[in-house]
Order: C-alpha cells, then sequence, then structure tokens
C-alpha cells in the first residue's frame, strides 16, 4: 500500500462528506456473499418493497408511517454497472424465475423521503436519506489477503492448498502441468495460459464441488467480471521458486509481473474505490446448503465467514484495510432462504448462525462494527400448512417447485403446487458444530432438511385489487438494523 492510496482515500472521504453537506445525506451499503449466496435476489426484493410499500412490520420507521416514499435515482458513480433491478423485477415478478445472479459490482441508489420521529430531528434533518446499494461478489473480498504477500508466498500456499487430501484430486491435472514449468526457463505466452487456464479450472472445480470447499483466491479467476483474458489474469503459481529475484526474462519474471500487476490493477483500485466507501455491510450466506452437506461444509462455512469478517477487520499495519474498516459501523450476517424451512426452524437457523458468526468473530479477532445475524428470506417461495399422515399432523410448507426438481423419486413440471415436509433442524445446535472428522452427517440430524428448489410466488392481491409487493421472511428485521438509526 502507497502513500497515494492513504492520501486519495482521505480525500475521497473529506470530498464525500463535504458533497454531503450540500446534499442528501446518504448511507452505502455493501451487498456481498459467494456466488448463489442470494444477493441479487435480496437487493430485487429490498428495493420492491421499500418502493411498493411492503409489509415491513420491523421496519420502525415504514411501520409508523413515516416513510412518504421511496424513489430510484441516479447513482452518484458514473464508471460503475447499474444494478439492473427492472430486469430482475421482470423475472421474478412477470416471469416467475430467479434473476441472473452477480457476475460483478454493480450499484443502485435509492433515495427514502421522510419525516424524522423526533421534532428535533425534523428540524434539522432534510427528511431524506440515499441509501447507495452496492452489489459485489464475496470472491473478490476474499483477495484482500493477497495484498500482504509475495507471489513466492502466494505460490507456496496455493501448492499447500492444493496437495491436501481433500483437493488433491481436483488439482492433480494443473499440479502436473505445474510440475513442468521450470521457474527459470524462457518467458512463454502459451506456457503462462495453459497454466493459469488449467489452474482456473481447478479453482473453479472447487467451488462447484459438492464438498462445498472453501473459496480460493484469486477471486477474479472465479468471477472474472470485465477482465476475462487480460493479462492481469493470466497466471498462475509456479512451484520450485527459489526465494530470490527471478531472471529477468524468465517464466518466473513474467508470472511474479502478472501477480503484481493483479495486485496493483485490479485489488487494490477495487478496495480503494469501493470497500473503503462503504458505511454498512450485509453478507449473505447458504446455511442451508451447508447444513445439509454435513459438519464438514459447516466448517467449511465458518472458515469464509471468518476470511469476510477479517477483511472488515481494522487490520495493523495495513493503511487499506485500516481506512475503509472503521467506516464500516454495522455488518449483518444473514442466513437467507429460510423460506425452505418451517416457521418452527427459523429461530434454529438463526441460532446456527448466531454461533457461526461468533466463532467467526472470536477466530478473526473482530471488533469495531456492530455485528447482528438474521435467518431470513429475502423472496417467500412458499406458504405454510399441514398435511395429515395417519394419527400425525406434519408441518409443511407448499410451492411450485421448479421443473425438473426431484423429490422421492418423483420429477416436477414446474406448474403443479406441491406440499413437502422439509424436515427440522436440530433442536440441540452443538449436532450441528460436530468435529467434521466424527460423523459425515450430525447425530441430532438423521433426516436432513429436504430441499427443492421453488419458483418464485405469485404476488397477492387485496379485496381491494392492490398488488402487494414480494412475501419475504424478516427482510423488515434486516432492513431496520443496516439503516433504521439513519431515519429515527
Ligand atoms: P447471487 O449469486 O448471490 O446473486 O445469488 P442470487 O440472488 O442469484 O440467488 C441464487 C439462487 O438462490 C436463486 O436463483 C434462487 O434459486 C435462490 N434464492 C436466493 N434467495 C432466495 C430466497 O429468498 N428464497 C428462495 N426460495 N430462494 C432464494
Amino acid at each position: 500500500t502507497t502513500i497515494t492510496d492513504e492520501a486519495r482515500i482521505a480525500l475521497d472521504t473529506l470530498s464525500g462528506r463535504a458533497a454531503g453537506l450540500f446534499s442528501a445525506p446518504s448511507v452505502r451499503l455493501g451487498v456481498t456473499g459467494l456466488s448463489r449466496a442470494g444477493k441479487t435476489v435480496f437487493i430485487s426484493a429490498l428495493v420492491h418493497n421499500l418502493v411498493h410499500g411492503g409489509r415491513l412490520p420491523l421496519f420502525e420507521a415504514q411501520k409508523s408511517g413515516r416513510i412518504a416514499r421511496a424513489v430510484l435515482e441516479h447513482q452518484p458513480d458514473d464508471a460503475v454497472p447499474r444494478f439492473q433491478y427492472e430486469d430482475h423485477i421482470a423475472a421474478l415478478v412477470k416471469d416467475r424465475i430467479w434473476p441472473d445472479s452477480t457476475r460483478a459490482i454493480s450499484e443502485l441508489r435509492l433515495t427514502i423521503e421522510y419525516e424524522s420521529a423526533s421534532a428535533w430531528n425534523r428540524m434539522f434533518s432534510a427528511g431524506k436519506l440515499s441509501v447507495d446499494i452496492v452489489d459485489y461478489p464475496g470472491e473478490w473480498l476474499l483477495d484482500l489477503p493477497l495484498l500482504g504477500k509475495s507471489f513466492a508466498d502466494f505460490s507456496r500456499e496455493a501448492f499447500e492448498m492444493a496437495e491436501l487430501p481433500v483437493r488433491a484430486d481436483l488439482s492433480r491435472e494443473w499440479r502436473a502441468l505445474a510440475a513442468e514449468a521450470a521457474p527459470d526457463a524462457d518467458a512463454d505466452e502459451m506456457t503462462a495460459r495453459r497454466l493459469a487456464e488449467s489452474f482456473s479450472a481447478y479453482l473453479k472445480a472447487c467451488k462447484a464441488d459438492e464438498r462445498a470447499l472453501s473459496t480460493l483466491p484469486p477471486g477474479r479467476f472465479l468471477m472474472p467480471g470485465d477482465l476475462d483474458g487480460s493479462p492481469a489474469l493470466t497466471f498462475a503459481p509456479l512451484q520450485n521458486l527459489t526465494g530470490e529475484r527471478p531472471r529477468a526474462g524468465s517464466l518466473a519474471a513474467m508470472m511474479e509481473r502478472r501477480y503484481e500487476a493483479y495486485k496493483t490493477h485490479v485489488v487494490k483500485p477495487f478496495f480503494r474505490d469501493h470497500i473503503a466507501r462503504l458505511d454498512r455491510q450485509i453478507v449473505l450466506i447458504d446455511a442451508l446448503q451447508a447444513l445439509n452437506a454435513g459438519p464438514a461444509a459447516m466448517a467449511d462455512l465458518e472458515r469464509s465467514v471468518t476470511e469476510i469478517l477479517a477483511c472488515f477487520r481494522p487490520g495493523r499495519g495495513n493503511v487499506l484495510t485500516d481506512l475503509f474498516s472503521r467506516r464500516i459501523d454495522r455488518i449483518l450476517v444473514a442466513a437467507t432462504k429460510a423460506d425452505h424451512l418451517h416457521h418452527e426452524s427459523h429461530d434454529r437457523l438463526q441460532a446456527i448462525v448466531r454461533r457461526l458468526a461468533d466463532r467467526a468473530i472470536a477466530r478473526a479477532n473482530f471488533s469495531g462494527a456492530a455485528v447482528d445475524v438474521v435467518a431470513m428470506a429475502a423472496v417467500r417461495a412458499t406458504r405454510e400448512g399441514t398435511v395429515k399422515q395417519g394419527k400425525e399432523t406434519l408441518p409443511v410448507i407448499i410451492g411450485t417447485p421448479l421443473a425438473g426438481e426431484t423429490i422421492d423419486g418423483e420429477t416436477f413440471d414446474g406448474k403443479t403446487e406441491t406440499a413437502i415436509f422439509p424436515g427440522d433442524l436440530p433442536e440441540d445446535i452443538n449436532a450441528v458444530f460436530e468435529q467434521p472428522e466424527l460423523a459425515s452427517k450430525p447425530a441430532a440430524m438423521d433426516a436432513p432438511v429436504r430441499f427443492v428448489r421453488f419458483r418464485p410466488p405469485k404476488l397477492e392481491r387485496t379485496a381491494e385489487g392492490v398488488t402487494l409487493s414480494l412475501p419475504h421472511i424478516r427482510l423488515d428485521r434486516a432492513l431496520q438494523f443496516l439503516i433504521g438509526d439513519r431515519l429515527a
């Protein structure tokens, strides 16, 4: 990190504050999580509910009728793609299909016009708050530790991870190719490309693997954004580096230069221009998928939450992290898709997330921002009911499974509503966190959660013919924590 980064962030912060004196106050809300965690669905549902006056009883400003209206406005950053809200809502509401997931950074400004709760605030506040929502892949966030690592460190760690038994089979091809590449050989573009492609294929295979392996950097190898194929992404770790300066013109020198370019031109600007300016952050996690895959996957999820929280920790000696993490004062860790469970299990899911976040906070040695957790569904695709089975009455969830989903040998057509007994989460949440070595499934969860993916719901209409906003579970609680205090 250079002094220029520091100066630029300080200047940006100052000019941002100065601009804030003349325009409506704003809050920058970061939305992140690994791919498929639910970022796109969360932002779409949040905006739709605010713009269309959704049912948000736990969002105080809305409940007390102090919100006059919420409208989309021109975003402040012209160089950042706009979050395609209208397309995503058309998919969700009109076609009842899930929208395209996050592939890169995007932004959306939502301005809320409100009346302050206290007479004092009413005198001094503008009665307007702009929420700048910044959607970005969690994979990119996990690049932060690279800033402190040399190419030799990065290479060594990459091979250590790749040789671990859980990854050895997935990384075999790349390691075989890398074993042939002598660091001191003459630099050659084709060799660099083959190595980069093979390394990137291995990282993607880890991601796709059902063992839910944790995400490894570099993040753009998984989510290239607009950098696909650029030289800054055409590098890979090398074996047998001597630790000395590589010979000019060698493969090692070329790879090292590109690795440094990746840090300078990709990682640093991303943190400086985007992460350093955030005020609030929500981290979405797919806890249900991990729960279903067993304790090893839970341990892995905990590891990735630890890594993500560590990125928001005021770091010692790292100017970039020092500067940006001081600004973020609230972080919400949210398990979304709770509509796959009956409401009796929602509190258990939340307790599991709390335990996971507490342990991640302790492990990441995190402090400096208020951290809360929630189990929610940004879009509730199911309703609840009961089914009689013999003498027993079973709680079920009812929804339209996506075409092609199967359960108990039955394949769905995407049109038929079906009741599914989803299973319960264990009352004793310790069972979920058992040592991964001991069992592949937690003992208390002999019937794991049964999963089918549902279509997005039909919007309800009231008796007066008013169409309601997208249904959700506890989205209002998330909103209250993230921006409620700014509307007081
Ligand atoms: P992203 O990669 O983080 O942007 O993930 P998305 O928002 O695209 O979500 C990935 C998938 O998870 C969606 O296509 C849905 O199938 C599912 N999903 C996300 N949020 C919800 C939710 O609140 N309820 C349900 N039932 N499914 C969800």
